[in-house]
């Protein structure tokens, strides 16, 4: 009986040691193939882009490369806080925003790292590309006026300027100045007219204001149709996707509304970008520029048009019938960094005005 149970430990052992090495052996050539592929199989973007064209074009990206994409999701400076704290461990390789100014802060943190390559070149023009080849633009969008047309003439609208005239008096609406779409219009009347007068236009709008700002951009459009005001500055995709939209209710609202282009005898419309930077230390460079190279090559940025209602960068691709439709527009002539150096002061002067 014991020599028995003697010879069962002993086979056990036996068992056990051999398939120890198999494991070690199986292990072993695990350790080759994942040190072979990480350089090929995956990116990690950090974005904070909310629309849904960008989970299918990354689809797309993995199908043609075999480059899984791994998104995490959050607002721009909770992901740029996260990079900082992450420091050398982190796993990003590319931060992907909706407003330059996000980009700058990445940059001036020292987040991210200069690329560049012949496909950026010639795909996106070098205005919007940052100075230090640090980001680069991936679409346009404009800070338009969108009014009641039963309420306000088209003759009667000029300028964002001319909103914080008396005539407004309770009739603008506009969403809270926590809004970067918000601190980056102001960052560049600041650069463009002086802190002075861009003070000036903030109180002027916070006086005429429908109600207190709630809301993201959609619901500015919707306080009209409720009547709670007259006039909107909104990004001009979201008006795009409310005429496009699958609730009934939104494309009603939004086909009851007029569009418009302000400042094109002065200063031009404000135009913001969304666009990205790759991460210091990426252990996925090369994927991060492929990606980069995909989403402004023509079938991406063919998407974002047609999808998504957002100007493309790459120039060989055409704006959606819609955007068309709407004609060509001035646009402010700044450089984008300017919104981003100038992010501090909106934030201050939002405050002393009252903007919520
Ligand atoms: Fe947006």
């Amino acid at each position: 009986m014991k020599k028995s149970l003697i010879l069962l430990v002993v086979a056990l052992m036996l068992v056990l040691a051999a398939c120890g090495s198999t494991t070690k052996k199986e292990s072993g050539a695990d350790k080759d193939a994942v040190a072979k592929k990480p350089e090929k199989s995956e990116v990690n973007l950090y974005t904070s882009r909310h629309y849904d064209v960008d989970n299918e074009l990354y689809k797309k990206f993995e199908q043609e490369t075999g480059i899984k994409v791994n998104v995490i999701k959050d607002e721009a400076d909770v992901l740029i806080e996260r990079i900082k704290r992450e420091g050398t461990a982190t796993k990003a390789d590319l931060l992907l925003t909706a407003d330059v100014g996000r980009l700058y802060r990445a940059k001036e943190e020292g987040l991210l790292q200069t690329v560049s390559s012949d496909i950026l070149s010639k795909q996106i023009p070098e205005k919007l590309r940052d100075v230090d080849d640090m980001w680069v633009g991936l679409t346009k969008r404009a800070r338009i006026l969108v009014y009641n047309k039963d309420k306000v003439k088209p003759e009667e609208l000029s300028t964002y300027e001319a909103l914080t005239e008396d005539q407004w008096k309770n009739r603008v609406l506009v969403r809270s100045s926590e809004s970067v779409y918000n601190q980056s219009l102001l960052a560049s009347f600041i650069e463009i007219n002086g802190e002075e007068k861009a003070k000036e236009w903030a109180q002027g709008i916070v006086n005429n204001f429908a109600q207190n700002p709630e809301g993201g951009d959609r619901d500015q459009a919707k306080a009209i149709a409720a009547g709670i005001g007259d006039i909107a500055i909104m990004n001009s995709y979201y008006f795009g996707q409310m005429l496009n939209s699958q609730e009934p209710e939104e494309v009603k609202v939004a086909e009851n509304l007029g569009v418009f282009f302000p400042n094109q005898e002065t200063t031009g419309t404000h135009v913001n970008i969304s666009g990205a930077g790759v991460i210091k230390g990426s252990k996925n460079a090369d994927n991060a520029l492929k990606l980069l190279e995909f989403l402004t090559g023509e079938e991406a940025q063919g998407e974002f048009a047609s999808a998504n209602y957002e100007f493309p960068v790459n120039h060989n691709v055409a704006p959606s019938e819609l955007l068309k439709s709407w004609g060509e527009f001035k646009e402010q002539d700044i450089p984008l960094s300017t919104l981003g150096e100038n992010n501090a002061k909106a934030i201050m002067i939002f405050n002393e005005v009252g903007w919520k």
